[in-house]
């Protein structure tokens, strides 16, 4: 069963098309890169699988089911942006306990997850740090904590390394791609750089101009450009 159907998916905005007839199945755990320059539809694309857009035709399911007119907090999505967007006035573990409280995880429990899920990326021991004190890497690695401690059926990802330097931004390529295969869950990314997709994804989807003009593996999109 394909975790993610996107069956001729439309978006409209007056006489723009953002997206256009975009139809693919994304299979239950692989990474999906959605590569394209800025104004392909890619983030439109994320932002309705993640119900934060309504389409203007077309259909989506989730795990089988047909989400298409389900509001953003129905569904079992979780989304990570590119300016990360943590609460300032909360410390890093409050951040990453955020979802959890709102999901009613009792209090012990909520400490317990977000400590895990922040030692995962590598960011242990920051728990009681202001946010704001923290490095745009740092920053980043929050956010994903966030985002990853409601174990989410599918993890959204617009951009999120594309304000980090490019040093920084490699070596979050490496370690994005080892958190996905251990914890083997669906994550739909969005990119407009070529080397982040070939090193990140399972598979790739090529847009242009709001279509989604191929699909496969890096190789097979390399081989056929
Ligand atoms: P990408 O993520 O590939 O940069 P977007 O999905 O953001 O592309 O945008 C695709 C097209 O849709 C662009 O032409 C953009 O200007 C337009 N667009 C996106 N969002 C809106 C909106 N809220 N209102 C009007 N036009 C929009
Ligand atoms: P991205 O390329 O990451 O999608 P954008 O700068 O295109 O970022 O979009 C950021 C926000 O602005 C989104 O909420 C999008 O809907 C909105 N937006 C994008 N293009 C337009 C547009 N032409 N008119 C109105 N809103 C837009």
């Amino acid at each position: 069963m394909s975790e993610i159907t996107l069956t001729e998916l439309e978006k409209r905005y007056g006489e723009t098309t953002a997206v256009e007839d975009v139809s693919v199945e994304i299979r239950d755990g692989e990474l999906l890169c959605l590569l394209g320059p800025s104004g392909s539809g890619k983030s439109t694309t994320l932002r309705m699988i993640a119900g934060l857009e309504t389409p203007t035709s077309g259909e989506i399911t989730l795990a089988g089911a047909d989400v298409t007119d389900q509001p953003a907090y129905e569904r079992n999505t979780s989304t990570v942006f590119q300016d990360w967007a943590l609460f300032p006035h909360k410390t890093v573990l409050e951040n990453v306990a955020f979802g959890l409280k709102m999901r009613d995880v009792p209090k012990e429990e909520r400490r317990e997850r977000a400590e895990a899920m922040l030692e995962r990326v590598q960011m242990g021991g920051y728990g009681d740090e202001d946010p704001t004190t923290l490095s745009g890497g740092q920053k980043q690695r929050v956010a994903l904590a966030r985002s990853l401690a409601v174990n989410p059926d599918v993890l959204l990802l617009d951009e999120p390394l594309s304000n980090l330097d490019k040093r920084l931004r490699e070596d979050m390529q490496i370690e994005l791609r080892e958190i996905h295969e251990d914890l083997e869950e669906t994550f739909v990314h969005v990119t407009h750089d070529q080397d982040e997709a070939f090193t990140l994804a399972d598979r790739i989807g090529i847009m242009d101009q709001g279509e989604l003009i191929q699909v496969g593996e890096p190789t097979e999109v390399y081989e056929n450009p």
